[in-house]
């Protein structure tokens, strides 16, 4: 089994109970973007994103030789956790033991039934994504709530979980540590809909879901976070389905000038 393998089987062991439904008939073989767009909840925490299997091997090697550069690299600790400008990324964390005091569940239709963090949102982007929602609906589309909220001792769980079976160069590359993953803050929440069996890839860009989140998200104060050729300044793949609130007045700047929200924040 290639190294890339047992990446992806320590992926799929780390995704447990909860996502089960992909487990049976996900061949080890299956691409490391198949995985990531199945689940991008995990596997934003697991095996990432962009950098593929050939960044692995050429880390691997630039890990044995100067192992020091990694540890050191330095990762800034936001000042403002609680805004809703707050900028979280790889290079960007959370205090450690943040979570947010005003989480809610918004009143949106999620995909599964049951009680669950991953449900809340901070209240302020609840109330927007109820008005989103309201706005597909008369729109006459079916868009479905998939994973919001995720709390920091749940990502460093998994985080410490990768240290301890893979070492920390790997655990570094391939799952986010604690702090850095932007569903800490109750701001963001993923997206789908029926019509790719709820799940979440691609393909959501091509439904008329997907469509008109992407072209109308801006009007409730979300931004589609991690935009398709703009993965080498979020860090993060393609992902259509990932709604971030920042308010409208930001959100409609970043959409009408096609930004990121790193760029958002870093322009003149
Ligand atoms: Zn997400």
């Amino acid at each position: 089994m290639s190294k890339y393998g047992l990446l992806l089987l320590t992926a799929i062991l780390l995704i447990g109970c909860n996502q089960q439904e992909i487990l049976p008939s996900l061949p080890l073989t299956t691409s490391a973007k198949h995985l990531e767009d199945k689940q991008e909840i995990e596997l934003v925490d697991v095996v990432v994103q962009k950098e593929s299997d050939e960044v692995l091997e050429d880390k691997t090697t630039e890990t044995e030789d100067k192992p020091e550069q990694i540890e050191k690299d330095p990762i800034l600790v936001v000042d403002n956790p609680t805004s809703v400008e707050v900028l979280v990324n790889k290079q960007r964390k959370l205090p450690d033991g943040y979570s947010p005091k005003d989480l809610v569940v918004p009143n949106v239709p999620f995909y599964f039934s049951e009680d669950d963090p991953k449900k809340k949102m901070r209240k302020e982007a609840a109330a927007a994504l109820e008005k989103l929602f309201k706005g597909a609906e008369q729109a006459q589309l079916d868009l479905v709530a998939a994973s919001g909220y995720r709390s920091y001792e749940r990502q460093k769980t998994i985080y410490e979980y990768n240290v301890t079976t893979r070492g920390q160069a790997v655990a570094d590359k391939y799952s986010a540590r604690p702090g850095t993953s932007e569903h800490q803050t109750g701001l963001a929440m993923d997206v789908t809909t029926a019509q790719v069996a709820f799940s979440l890839e691609e393909t959501f860009r091509q439904t008329n879901e997907g469509e008109w989140l992407e072209q109308n998200a801006h009007s409730y104060g979300f931004v589609i976070r991690y935009p398709k050729g703009k993965e080498e300044i979020t860090g993060y793949s393609y992902e259509p389905w990932h709604i971030r609130y920042v308010g409208k007045s930001i959100a409609t700047e970043i959409y009408d000038q096609s930004l990121t929200l790193e760029e958002y924040f870093t322009r003149e």
